[in-house]
């Protein structure tokens, strides 16, 4: 976890604290977790103090990132630009992680999770990395109009056409991931149908 994003709340002022932090990804990476394909992340908003031993982050998380397109293996990028806002409250150590607050009564508002806060310093690394990982598309293009690899030949088809004859009606080869892999490893495909 990094220091950066470990902010002590008495570094908090009455106007509040404006955060601008560039970062790269692995350290708000917890041990153990799948990677993200996203280099480096930026947090910006300002911390302010509600009062009460409450204290709200609002802001935004921003990264771009970036794996090969699903059709054509080209690097396609993707826009990480999250509007977030976290609510933290000191607790004493032994009480639950968290709470939910729910607005009755005075009305209008959602309800919020209140994140727990030990030693006077809000991380807001957890919250940063949740937001990464709840962003990550599945599946990347590098453009919708992407026209993929020949399933044939494997050639990239957004370069102009390859030259193999069209597909024969009916019994089309489709370009899925499985075919793309089979022909950039045919070998695999050949030892596969061996054993079958
Ligand atoms: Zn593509
Ligand atoms: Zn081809």
């Amino acid at each position: 976890m990094t220091a950066k994003l470990h902010i002590p709340v008495l570094s908090i002022g009455d106007d509040g604290l404006n955060l601008d932090v560039r970062l790269p990804v692995a350290e708000v990476q917890p041990p153990d977790t799948d990677s993200v394909p996203l280099d480096e992340v930026r947090v910006t908003g300002c911390l302010t103090d509600l009062g009460g031993g409450e204290y709200l982050f609002r802001g935004r998380v921003r990264g771009e990132y970036a794996q090969p397109c699903d059709r054509c293996l080209e690097e396609a990028r993707a826009a990480l630009n999250s509007e977030v806002a976290w609510v933290y409250v000191e607790g004493r150590s032994g009480e639950a992680v968290s709470e939910l607050e729910s607005d009755d009564g005075d009305g209008g508002g959602a309800e919020r999770e209140k994140l727990m806060i030990t030693g006077r310093e809000i991380d807001l690394s957890p919250q940063v990395w949740e937001e990464i990982v709840l962003s990550a598309p599945l599946k990347l293009v590098c453009k919708e109009s992407c026209l993929g690899l020949c399933p044939r030949c494997g050639a990239n088809l957004n370069g102009g056409p390859c030259g193999c004859p069209p597909a024969e009606p009916g019994g089309a080869p489709q370009n899925t991931p499985l075919s793309v892999l089979a022909s950039l490893f045919p070998d695999l495909a050949d030892d596969k149908n061996r054993k079958e």
